[in-house]
């Protein structure tokens, strides 16, 4: 009935869900080992006061740090927390001395809120060509324009917030290490979902994602031998939430990240089968995306309200999905989806359930 074989461990390893929660793009369900050590620090900090608690878990902390450095492909001691994904992109364009006028070069998938933090800096955004319909950067193109043109540094969404496109994030960092030029990488939609270790000079990302850690738990790491260095200092910290995302990462160590990933990409694969052809809602990936985030353009003439009246009409019914509308990835498209994000506990019946309500609402 579980789409993938580790939907029963996933499954057991979680309160049961109210809903189909189909939402993993937004914020995963997070496990009763994460919330039991949450908790238990949270009673820890008022028992033996908040700084004896936290040097009590020094140990344990220094080791999840090092995990999940190496899940991204970094050194413990590169890793910075801040409270969301936001939050450590800002810290790294604010302590960065980039030149007054800087240019950055972007994949079609960017987030929205990102492209407002780099044009509040001045920075000229540019586009880099993507090869295909769905957005993914093509990389021959890419290359040819690097020897022409250096920009500051290029960004990109590994994953972005309104489509399952995995942009080739490895080939990218190659290309532009060998222009000179630095990448900085956006792992909010990619940590815990699909390969990680990329070679960028930067990365940052959100626990509460793929990963089902914590919300509130953001970080960012900068390697040390960048192409363009930057030191950012730690700040005021939410220890447990620190601690329930080492758990997180732990999970998915424990069951392996690459079984997980090929599950995941299994389960977008099967999604995207499934609601391919209902009505005339349309799958925007590639079927094979190897990604677990499915996006479906909604009938012609659809505006956001509708694909939001799609979304409460799901919900009402027991599903949880997100309706994506265009500030998410401006460069990409002028229309909103419905986006699918289901992680490894979805059952069949659940995308069954999604196709039938969206049956009855398209034409
Ligand atoms: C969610 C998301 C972010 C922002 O993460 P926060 O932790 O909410 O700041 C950034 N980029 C992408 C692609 C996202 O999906």
């Amino acid at each position: 009935m579980y789409v993938s074989d580790l939907g029963e461990q996933w499954h057991a390893a979680r309160l049961e869900p109210a809903l189909a929660h189909l939402d993993s793009a937004s914020a995963g369900r997070s496990s009763y080992a994460l919330i039991g050590a949450m908790t238990a620090h949270l009673w820890r900090e008022t028992e033996r006061g908040s700084y004896v608690a936290a040097d009590d878990r020094a140990e344990e902390i220094a080791r999840d740090t090092r995990n999940l450095a190496a899940l991204i492909g970094h050194t413990g001691d590169e890793v910075v927390f801040r409270e969301s994904a936001r939050a450590a992109l800002r810290a790294l364009l604010t302590n960065w001395s980039l030149p007054v006028t800087s240019t950055v070069w972007v994949a079609k998938n960017e987030f929205g809120p990102n492209l407002e933090e780099f044009e509040r800096r001045g920075y000229a955004v540019r586009t880099m060509p993507d090869g295909d319909v769905y957005g993914h950067v093509d990389t021959d193109a890419l290359e040819n324009m690097l020897q022409f043109e250096q920009p500051d540094f290029i960004h990109v969404c590994h994953i972005g917030s309104m489509s399952g496109v995995v942009q080739p994030v490895t080939r990218i960092v190659e290309l532009a290490h060998r222009a000179g030029v630095p990448v900085v990488v956006d792992m909010a939609q990619s940590v815990g979902h699909v390969p990680t270790v990329t070679g960028a000079d930067v990365v940052y990302g959100t626990s509460r994602k793929w990963l089902t850690g914590p919300r509130g738990v953001g970080f960012v790491a900068v390697r040390r031998d960048s192409l363009r260095p930057v030191r950012i200092d730690g700040s005021e910290a939410f220890i447990a939430g620190r601690l329930g995302l080492g758990v997180a990462v732990r999970e998915l160590l424990e069951i392996g990240q690459q079984r997980v990933f090929r599950e995941l990409a299994k389960i977008g694969t099967a999604t995207r089968e499934r609601l391919h052809g209902i009505a005339s809602w349309e799958v925007l990936e590639p079927i094979d995306e190897p990604s677990a985030i499915v996006t479906l353009a909604p009938p012609p003439g659809w505006q956001f309200d509708d694909v939001a009246a799609a979304r409460d009409k799901l919900l009402s019914l027991g599903v949880l999905v997100t309706a994506a509308d265009t500030w998410r990835a401006p460069l990409a498209t002028e229309h909103p989806v419905l986006r699918i994000s289901p992680h490894l506990d979805v059952r069949r019946t659940d995308l069954d359930r999604v196709a039938d309500t969206l049956r009855t609402m398209g034409y």
